[in-house]
């Protein structure tokens, strides 16, 4: 084999660190993955260790890197993609972080969030950030490391202290510190970034009391991000694309003109809709958000998420024993005529949007004396695709009315899924061949900036279809069973 351009995606997600070498037709050349560990402090809280996060990423761009480059790859430029919204704080001398990065689940700052709501500030904050006034985003967990440490916030008003998302700090190590730089996407997930003007706020600075001097500069989701240090790769590479986890799925799905809407189902799933160069207020309370941002443009995006969806069939496998592994839900599912009226409900962490009923639990409806395992693994899949029914519901309410969904994620292997999606969404569902969408995206970036790309259009035609699925169900059959899942949700519902 000759020397062919690839490049490499580092994905740096909730539970581990991947890195992806592709080529340019989308072939997968090299992978390597690292877990993560998590650290939980108390109920509800969740950190990562950076430096766990920083060496893991290494390790595994090292091993990809040099699989590739033994097998004849020629690696041009790094994509960065990572999960979204999880806050560090470090030293810009020593390069140090001042504590753990607080990950995106962490609840802990739900004080803070709920005293900015009580005075009144949430409407701003949905207007000028499209998301909700929630501990989820970066805002108060940058503030909540600024509080803790003694003399932090002097030391950050004085610009001697750098906060950022992942990729962010990611970047500044492997440029040496040299860069502190985030891109578009990630900037819309802090709850400090104004995604119509496209700039930090200062008046949200002030709201959630982080100073200006701590924030990264926001590039486009295509841009020259920095060059790595030749000691990590044996030379220097430069990286080119930045994109959180759900925006560079959207892209490798090929999500690139309105209406396009794609499907991540893993231990929780997510929804994004592209609906291009409008910002879409939605009335369902779902997020608007930057899908991405070349060459000075914005497209945007509306964004649903199911809490609990592969995290079900988690549950029934480790808590209840019900199942081998996860594998076994498709068999136990196609086994049965029907859902015989049982419901499962995983609010296990409340129902988000279009609920957003933080008291709701988990339920299950509908038992008889001879409902089984398979009952409840059906139950377990049936309800991923009541939920996506109620966000795709949701969006068509905003005006953005999709024709098809584009899946990816752990449990679209499972086809007897992927076809009762369609039945009940009553719209095709296309699952692609290269399932690694995320990492995908983040190289299509970097490969766009590279030039290895002409544009969008010419990465969206790289994505290949494995199978569709076309709805099968009459219309009364799934009215029915919608009904049945409304039925369950108001029974789930806290009070
Ligand atoms: P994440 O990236 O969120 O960690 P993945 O995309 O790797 O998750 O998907 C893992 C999830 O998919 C797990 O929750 C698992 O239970 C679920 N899963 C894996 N295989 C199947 C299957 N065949 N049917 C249903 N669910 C599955």
């Amino acid at each position: 084999m000759g020397r062919r351009d690839a490049l490499l995606a580092i994905d740096q997600g909730t539970t581990s660190s991947r890195a992806i070498v592709f080529a340019l037709d989308g072939t997968i050349l090299a992978l390597a993955r690292e877990p993560l560990p998590q650290i939980y402090p108390a109920p509800g809280e969740v950190e990562h260790d950076p430096e766990a996060i920083w060496s893991g990423t290494l390790k595994v761009a090292r091993a990809a890197l040099a699989e590739a480059e033994a097998k004849g790859a020629r690696v041009a430029a790094i994509g960065i993609t990572n999960q979204r919204e999880t806050a560090l704080l470090w030293d810009r001398a020593s390069g140090r972080p001042l504590g753990n990065a607080i990950v995106w689940q962490d609840r802990r700052t739900a004080q803070i969030c709920a005293r900015l709501k009580a005075d009144g500030a949430e409407a701003m904050v949905a207007e000028r950030t499209g998301l909700v006034l929630d501990p989820y985003f970066s805002a108060t967990k940058f503030a909540w490391l600024l509080d803790r440490t003694e003399g932090a916030r002097a030391r950050a008003e004085a610009g001697e202290l750098a906060a950022g998302t992942v990729d962010s700090f990611l970047v500044w190590r492997l440029t040496g510190g040299r860069r502190h730089v985030t891109d578009a996407t990630n900037a819309s997930r802090t709850s400090l970034y104004d995604i119509a003007a496209n700039a930090w706020d200062s008046e949200l600075a002030r709201l959630f009391r982080v100073p200006a001097a701590v924030l990264p500069e926001v590039l486009d989701s295509a841009a020259f991000f920095g060059e790595t240090q030749a000691e990590h790769f044996g030379r220097p590479l430069p990286i080119l694309g930045v994109a959180g986890d759900q925006q560079a799925a959207t892209i490798g799905e090929a999500c690139i003109a309105r209406g396009d809407v794609k499907a991540t189902y893993g231990t929780g799933a997510f929804l994004v809709l592209n609906t291009g160069e409008e910002i879409v207020r939605s009335t369902r309370r779902l997020l608007s958000t930057i899908a991405w941002r070349l060459e000075g443009r914005t497209t945007y995006a509306l964004e649903g998420s199911i809490f609990v969806a592969g995290a079900a069939i988690q549950w029934l496998r480790d808590e209840l024993g019900a199942l081998r592994d996860a594998a076994e839900s498709e068999a136990l599912a196609a086994g049965l005529a029907s859902n015989a009226g049982v419901y499962l409900v995983p609010a296990f962490a409340g129902l988000g949007a279009p609920h957003w009923d933080p008291h709701a639990r988990g339920t299950v409806v509908g038992l008889t004396r001879g409902s089984g395992r398979a009952a409840l693994a059906r139950a377990a899949l049936e309800a991923v695709a009541y939920q996506s029914a109620e966000l795709l519901a949701a969006m068509a309410a905003d005006g953005v009315a999709p024709r098809s969904l584009r899946v990816d994620g752990g449990m679209v292997v499972n086809g007897w899924l992927c076809q009762f999606l369609a039945d009940i969404l009553a719209m095709p569902v296309e699952r692609p061949a290269i399932v690694e969408t995320t990492a995908f995206g983040a190289a299509a970036l970097a490969g766009l900036e590279a030039g290895l790309f002409a544009s969008l259009q010419d990465i969206a035609a790289r994505w290949r279809l494995e199978r569709r699925f076309a709805p099968g169900l009459d219309a009364a059959e799934r009215e029915r069973l919608l009904a049945g899942w409304s039925d369950a949700v108001a029974r789930a519902k806290g009070r």
